[in-house]
């Protein structure tokens, strides 16, 4: 895809000397600390080492090679995720993520950890057959699982054509069209459908939004455009049926539900990707987009327009971060804009790179605010500014169910 920075000129200068300067610090504080921690969280895409490689591998798009700190740094992180004795499922914080990263950079590298991916892919070793062990969201379960299996279809020159981790989510989907979290486990370790008690969680992180569009992406990747679009239409209809008018906000006179349960529901106030609606309409609104019905995609990406607008006059209640801050808006916006070429989502984005470039220039503040990581640090803050001044496609927004 050709895309479309939303920055030129000075201000795309000034972004990208910005992010340069903020990435280099960053990238090479998550590879020290992951040469000398054994603690799994020091390898993951969240705040570890394969945040910092998926990091490279986007600037070494932009430059056409990779460096020999950037080579090292993926030799380590094949090696961080092979020497592991326990498997996490993890997207966020686990292998997923780490070979995710892996994979995506060096399809030859994650050869090496074949055992690992399979397991993985398959249900974390029989673990379907053993299925109270798993989770379904994004950020910890199935869901992140098989964000890492469409990475492995794509690079892998076997294709597999089947995927356990994707048959336990469509199996564990709600008749109504979610998935439950049981509200007795704090690791939610418990099959959702099989749980008396529990919740129903709509955001991108934890909840259906996320694994709906990675489910529905994952089936649109294979070519099953009728699996895709039956998984959207169920899905989405849930979602409306527990989304509510607003009347604060009357452009769009809907507010999305954020939990729901026997005790009712809860709407929509806040504005990140994690559990906005800027995350979840630009999520469903590109995943409708992607199976060729605009018109169904309208309403959602009006939802994320909205919830776009509402972080900006957060002002300095926004977080700078990808997960619940204004890098994650910027991201959306730059997504959408190439997705729609609608110039509310430039405009909205513009004003967010030119916050966010005042806020990388202050290090020490920054990182005192929010770390060193992708999702919620500095590298994310860094990889933001690059996609709205680079004309390098940020292929890693998948990860953010953005494509
Ligand atoms: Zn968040």
């Amino acid at each position: 895809m050709n895309w479309k920075p939303l920055l030129e000129g000075k201000d795309a200068s000034a972004a990208i000397i910005a992010a340069q300067r903020l990435a280099g610090l960053a990238v090479t504080t998550l590879a020290d600390r992951a040469r000398t921690s054994t603690h799994p969280g020091s390898v993951g895409l969240a705040g570890g080492l394969a945040g910092a490689v998926v990091h490279d591998q986007y600037v070494a798009a932009y430059h056409g090679k990779r460096n020999r700190e950037a080579r090292s740094r993926l030799e380590l992180l094949a090696q961080r995720v092979t020497s592991d004795p326990a498997i996490s499922p993890s997207l966020f914080t686990g292998h997923s993520g780490a070979l995710w990263a892996l994979a995506r950079t060096s399809p030859t590298h994650a050869m090496t950890v074949d055992g690992l991916r399979n397991a993985l892919v398959d249900g974390l070793t029989g673990g379907v057959d053993r299925p109270t062990e798993h989770e379904f969201d994004l950020i910890r379960g199935m869901a992140g699982v098989v964000q890492l299996a469409r990475v492995l279809i794509s690079t892998s020159s076997t294709r597999r054509n089947h995927c356990r981790s994707a048959g336990w989510l469509v199996d564990s989907l709600d008749p109504a069209g979610y998935w439950r979290t049981p509200v007795r486990s704090s690791r939610r370790a418990v099959i959702p459908s099989v749980a008396d008690e529990y919740y129903v969680d709509w955001g991108i992180a934890h909840g259906c939004s996320g694994a709906a569009a990675t489910l529905v992406r994952y089936a649109a990747d294979l070519g099953n455009r009728t699996a895709a679009t039956t998984i959207l239409t169920s899905v989405t209809s849930a979602l409306d049926r527990h989304s509510t008018r607003d009347d604060e906000h009357p452009r769009p006179a809907v507010r999305l539900p954020r939990f729901s349960g026997p005790k009712g529901v809860e709407h929509e106030r806040s504005f990140a990707w994690c559990y906005g609606e800027a995350g979840v309409g630009a999520a469903i609104g590109l995943c409708w987009l992607s199976a060729g019905r605009p018109a169904e995609a309208t309403r959602w990406l009006e939802i994320a327009l909205a919830g776009i607008k509402r972080g900006l006059q957060a002002g300095d209640r926004l977080m700078p971060g990808l997960c619940h801050g204004a890098a994650g808006l910027l991201m959306i916006a730059a997504r959408l804009f190439n997705a729609t070429e609608d110039e509310r989502f430039l405009t909205l984005g513009q004003q967010l790179a030119d916050a966010l470039t005042g806020i990388a220039h202050d290090h020490t503040a920054l990182v005192r605010r929010t770390g060193y990581g992708l999702l919620e640090g500095a590298l994310g803050v860094t990889l933001a500014l690059s996609l709205a001044a680079s004309d390098v496609e940020p292929t890693w927004d998948s990860v953010f169910c953005l494509s």
